[in-house]
């Protein structure tokens, strides 16, 4: 396991408030693990995946114009969306796809901005599992930490834990962007191949401090 990513200061989203470092990887990749790394370092997360789930729950913000665009037998007996018919339909329906991402992206950028004002702390990280694959995020965040292990580790590690077959997690990974994608688009890697967990949180201590020391100065800088 190796960190690289030189400490250059930040790129286009300096002038954001507060300090956001943008964290992204492959499914089975480690995000989450390392997510919760520096969350016990006091960070706090934002999460795209449970804002996502969260405004198509009942209720949820994305849930009337749901119904209204694509019809109430979108919607589940609960409120929610039906996940389900929903996934259905934008599989094989390019145009359905566009719509509901019409829909479901500027709320869900709109409540990771007010969740990332309003988290208390010396930085944020938003976790964007598909942050390479919709380029806007790239922009908003000021930095870009990529969690990154090869192919095979991913498909060993989402077998295990979901309990899917090898082709169903190389039919998931086929949709995301590669991997050599994804280190294009990274100021910082943390390499999480056959890492120890206890290796893996002195990455991310060494990580954590470069991020504050960033912070710091983007603060002072104002
Ligand atoms: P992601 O959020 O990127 O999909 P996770 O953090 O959930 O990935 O990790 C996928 C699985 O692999 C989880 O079960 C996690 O516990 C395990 N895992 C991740 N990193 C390591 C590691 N360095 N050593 C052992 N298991 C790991």
């Amino acid at each position: 396991m190796t960190i690289t990513g030189a400490m250059t200061g930040t790129t286009s989203g300096a002038t954001r408030e507060p300090f956001t470092l943008g964290l992204t990887g492959g499914i089975g990749s480690g995000k989450s693990t390392v997510a919760d790394l520096f969350a016990a370092r006091g960070v706090p997360l934002v999460d795209t995946d449970v804002i996502a789930h969260r405004i198509t729950a009942p209720g949820g913000l994305a849930m009337a114009p749901i119904a209204a665009q694509f019809g109430p037998e979108f919607v589940a007996a609960d409120g929610s969306m039906d996940r389900a018919r929903m996934r259905a339909l934008v599989f094989s329906d390019e145009t359905a796809r566009k719509r509901l991402e019409a829909i479901t992206h500027p709320l869900i950028r709109a409540e990771t901005e007010r969740e990332t004002r309003e988290a208390n702390g010396p930085y944020v990280i938003v976790v964007v599992p598909l942050l390479v694959e919709s380029g806007a995020w790239k922009s908003r965040v000021a930095r870009v930490l990529v969690v990154d292990c090869s192919v095979e580790t991913q498909i060993g590690r989402v077998m295990r834990r979901n309990g899917f077959s090898r082709e169903q997690v190389q039919a998931i990974i086929a949709r995301q962007a590669t991997r050599e994608a994804r280190l294009a688009a990274a100021d910082d890697v943390i390499v999480n191949d056959g890492a120890k967990l206890e290796a893996l949180a002195q990455d991310v201590e060494i990580l954590h401090q470069r991020y504050l020391a960033l912070a710091g100065a983007q603060n002072a800088a104002r």
